[in-house]
């Protein structure tokens, strides 16, 4: 197309002069449009690609010098990386389909979309013959922070080291059974059960290690001695959860799943459907009557005298944890047939383990604790769902630090005495029977917030909040966006963001019910 040749060479000018870069191999380049007219780009040779933990050498790709910059075919990269992507040739896009994090690349253009995030390069994003080439130093940037890779590029020597955290899931085993599956997964750590998260689609059965890692530079061993399962795919889904995905067309049921610490390993058993008797189904219509949703209780996080966290122009996350709330109280109340519970519908203090008893008292099915997260870091944006349990990672902990931190407002700690970090977690867990109820839960809500929102997950987390000890119902807290960051406080004095998350909530409630209520049927 003669328009799109036009834009091409527009952009092959713009990349020699390099908005305001200094730039050194001047003559070069007008030497090279003399012998290679446009496009004006040199071959600058052939990066190596090398696994720092082994010193293996991954490969090759080319590399194009224009001004001062090399640039590589994003394609070439994501295939030495093990990433995968897909084009879409109408837009002239290329995307790196990282879950939750997607990376869109746009010919000639300086604006790489890194999840819902625009970021801008100082130099257009190259394309010639359908191959999209981009900045390698500067793409690097954009890849370490949604991978969980390190990268040093050597320029002079065209070297790229790839750094991959060190791997804990170290391989699959898979066998057939007369009823279905057996899956052992090889770790090199402890994992606990609520770190365990499986899901199927669309022919695909996944396994979620939260805390796992896998290394996607080498190749991952599989033992398959199953004809139902086709195809095992591991991902690094985060930098704090590894999935291993499974094709198959056979329906499984709701999976057992077994941790075995002793022998470094995860069980995951998928049995295949089977007929149930009738004294199975009459005990399940009794586990679906105890199971009715009817009742959800909305926790506003702090108020009155406790602020809870304030953002930078003065906004107080107890005034905007209360708005949201109503919100969310509201829309359930229009959509389902629930009744809602707040823990408080005023500016007023509640002590956090007054407002589990609140719950419990209710009769409540569900507990959604909403609070707003801060960090010194104001670059961190977007939400969290959090469950009971030990916390992963020291961020995970620092949240559960501050929120608990308001006790200081209460009268008595003593009903807190002794809760501390192993020892909360382990009384917590006996109290709160709803573990793998409030992990399903959060990773719903998660999901729909990320779908509606549209803004940066940070996924399903675990810590030790004080405010879900004691609730005999699955539960969740739920930090809704950042107040330390500028956008994101912007974001939380708008009431359509309300809205936002109150549908979000609503139809995370409304899958949970279907999930937990048609499970036993
Ligand atoms: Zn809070």
């Amino acid at each position: 197309m003669s328009f799109y040749r036009g834009k091409n060479s527009i952009s092959g000018r713009r990349t020699i002069r390099e908005r305001g870069g200094t730039f050194i191999p001047h003559l070069v380049l007008i030497l090279s449009l003399f012998i290679f007219a446009l496009p004006p780009l040199l071959t600058a040779g052939e990066i190596t690609i090398i696994n720092k933990r082994n010193s293996e050498r991954l490969g090759t790709i080319r590399a194009l010098q224009a001004g001062r910059y090399q640039f590589v075919s994003v394609a070439s990269l994501a295939d030495m990386l093990s990433i995968s992507y897909s084009k879409n040739n109408k837009n002239k896009q290329i995307t790196l389909e990282i879950p939750h994090n997607p990376i869109t690349i746009t010919a000639i253009s300086p604006f790489i979309k890194v999840g819902y995030q625009i970021r801008q390069i100082p130099i257009d994003v190259l394309y010639r013959n359908g191959i999209f080439y981009v900045p390698i130093k500067l793409f690097l940037t954009a890849l370490r922070d949604v991978l969980p890779f390190q990268f040093e590029y050597d320029a002079s020597n065209l070297e790229l080291i790839v750094k991959s955290s060190l791997e804990n899931i170290t391989g699959v085993s898979i066998d057939e059974k007369a009823n279905g599956i057996l899956i052992h997964i090889a770790t090199t750590e402890k994992f606990s059960r609520s770190d365990i998260f499986t899901s199927q689609r669309n022919n695909w059965f996944y396994i979620d290690i939260y805390g796992g890692r896998v290394d996607t530079l080498k190749s991952f061993p599989v033992k398959s001695r199953s004809k139902k399962i086709l195809n095992v795919a591991p991902i690094q889904l985060s930098s704090e959860t590894a999935r291993i995905s499974f094709h198959s067309f056979i329906n499984f049921k709701e999976p057992d799943i077994i941790v075995n610490n002793t022998d470094h390993e995860v069980i995951v058993s998928l049995r295949t459907r089977e007929s149930i008797s009738n004294d199975l189904l009459a005990e399940l219509q009794k586990e679906r009557e105890k199971w009715k949703i009817d009742v959800v209780v909305i926790d506003p996080g702090h108020g009155g005298k406790d602020p809870g966290a304030i953002g930078r122009n003065g906004l107080y996350e107890k005034n905007v944890t209360l708005a949201i709330a109503k919100k969310i109280k509201s829309e359930l109340q229009r959509r389902l047939d629930v009744k809602v519970v707040m823990t408080r519908k005023r500016d007023t203090f509640v002590p956090l383990k007054r407002r589990t008893e609140i719950a419990n008292k209710a009769g409540g099915k569900l507990f959604i604790s909403i609070h707003i997260d801060s960090n010194p870091s104001r670059r961190l944006h977007g939400h969290t769902v959090y469950f009971l349990g030990q916390a992963k990672t020291e961020e995970s902990r620092n949240v559960a630090q501050f929120e608990n931190s308001v006790i200081k407002f209460e009268d008595s700690q003593n009903h807190y005495a002794g809760l501390s970090d192993a020892s909360f977690i382990l009384a917590a867990n006996a109290q709160n029977s709803y573990n793998k109820e409030s992990q399903d839960f959060a990773a719903i809500v998660d999901n729909e917030l990320y779908k509606d929102i549209k803004d940066r997950s940070h996924g399903v987390r675990q810590a030790g909040f004080y405010v879900l000890y004691g609730a005999s119902m699955p539960n969740i807290l739920l930090e809704t966006a950042f107040i330390s960051n500028r956008n994101d406080e912007k974001k939380l004095k708008n009431k359509s963001f309300y809205g936002s998350v109150a549908k979000a909530i609503c139809d995370a409630v409304i899958k949970f019910k279907q999930r937990y209520e048609a499970e036993v049927q």
